[in-house]
């Protein structure tokens, strides 16, 4: 068995330790300052010795086994085992977060169904099927009172009865002797996890989102410097979309909104004159055909400007190339496979229905579209 240093103290970052079993995975120690991932609380990383920790699971036995990728040291091994850290406190600061989160959301009538403490943000699932944005709202604010207030937090071991007689706003869910983290005058409830001594540790914490997930509302906060990090990232983004737009903060939005609407009332009117610049080229090399003829031309213009130009009584074989090799075959489906064979060396990708044919080519459009005269006009 280890001894699990890190009930007793979750500050204690490093101990001198030996290796009592080594298995395919990795090492068990005589004692350990390494917290098995738990209760949606990431298992801790870091040194014994030379030898790099990269995760630490609970193992089939309950005990703590230090994940080593490759070499691994030998039973007897002594070696100082040191913890990640900036990892570890991080954790500590985000579980003792989702704890006070969960105890004021349960005030408010609102029970915490799962919680998954992520690298980036901490998620509650709530058994609710809907929350006002107020009241999440509320809950940040008191949140951030508590902080302010620097509420003592601590773990104390207790028989299943004592801990069962505190009526928990959540079910023991082990047998046997109990774990309970309590937030001075606001919760307590069974937990294994590693926690920090103080709401002020947390430094602050922020609602960033919500979502629906199996019919329950999840909602979504930041921490300590990732809500530090999420708070700055904003007032960034805010002053260049302020630059960009020339407008006040205040006034983004409606800039945005502004900026919007004319780029659509652009698009209408460039969709327009493409139009009538279509109908106007295309009439012209018409003109220059002989009867009977396929007009053939590479053009600037967006191919789809041509769809309305051409109609279904349209005699002519149309082929249409622009800048980037993309082309409008109009005509029948025979004329198409025609140029598809004979243009074999374009590698022409492409299809339709009715007189419709688009598709792609590569390769020297001057001499493609020759080619396509041959093919077509004889
Ligand atoms: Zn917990």
């Amino acid at each position: 068995m280890s001894d699990k240093l890190y009930y007793s103290d979750g500050y204690l970052r490093e101990t001198e330790a030996t290796v009592i079993a080594v298995g395919d995975r990795g090492i068990k120690l005589d004692c350990t300052v390494f917290y098995p991932e738990a209760g949606g609380q990431p298992g801790d990383r870091g040194f014994f010795g030379d030898f790099r920790i990269v995760d630490t699971v609970k193992d089939d036995d309950g005990e703590p086994l230090h994940i080593i990728d490759g070499d691994k040291p030998a039973v007897g091994t002594k070696a100082l085992l040191s913890l990640d850290w900036d990892h570890r406190y991080a954790y500590m600061k985000a579980h003792s977060a989702q704890h006070l989160l969960s105890a004021i959301l349960f005030r408010h009538g609102i029970g915490t169904v799962s919680v998954h403490l992520g690298e980036s943000f901490i998620s509650i699932e709530s058994d609710a099927d809907s929350i006002d944005e107020d009241v999440l709202l509320s809950v940040e604010d008191e949140a951030n009172e508590a902080i302010r207030d620097g509420r003592r937090i601590e773990q104390r071991e207790m028989s299943h009865e004592d801990a069962e007689a505190l009526h928990m706003r959540r079910s023991i869910k082990v047998s046997g002797p109990v774990k309970v983290v309590f937030i001075d005058g606001l919760d307590a409830v069974a937990c294994g996890g590693v926690h920090v001594r103080s709401t002020c540790e947390i430094g602050e914490i922020q609602h960033f989102g919500s979502e629906k997930i199996r019919g329950h509302v999840r909602t979504m906060w930041k921490c300590a410097d990732l809500s530090v990090a999420y708070r700055r990232g904003n007032r960034r983004i805010v002053s260049e979309l302020s630059a960009l737009l020339s407008a006040e903060p205040d006034g983004i939005v409606e800039a945005a909104e502004k900026l919007s609407s004319e780029n659509a009332e652009l698009r209408r009117s460039v969709k327009n004159m493409g139009k009538k610049a279509a109908f106007l080229e295309y009439s012209l090399r018409k003109m220059s055909s002989k009867p009977g003829e396929a007009t053939i031309f590479m053009t600037d213009l967006d191919i789809s400007f041509f769809d309305e130009v051409l109609g279904e009584d349209d005699e002519d074989v149309l082929f249409v190339v622009d800048g980037n090799g993309r082309f409008m075959f109009h005509g029948a489906e025979e004329g198409f496979r025609t140029l598809k064979a004979g243009l074999s060396a374009y590698s022409i990708r492409g299809g339709g229905r009715g007189r419709f044919f688009r598709g792609s080519a590569s390769g020297d459009v001057h001499s493609m579209i020759k080619e396509a005269g041959v093919l077509l006009n004889g």
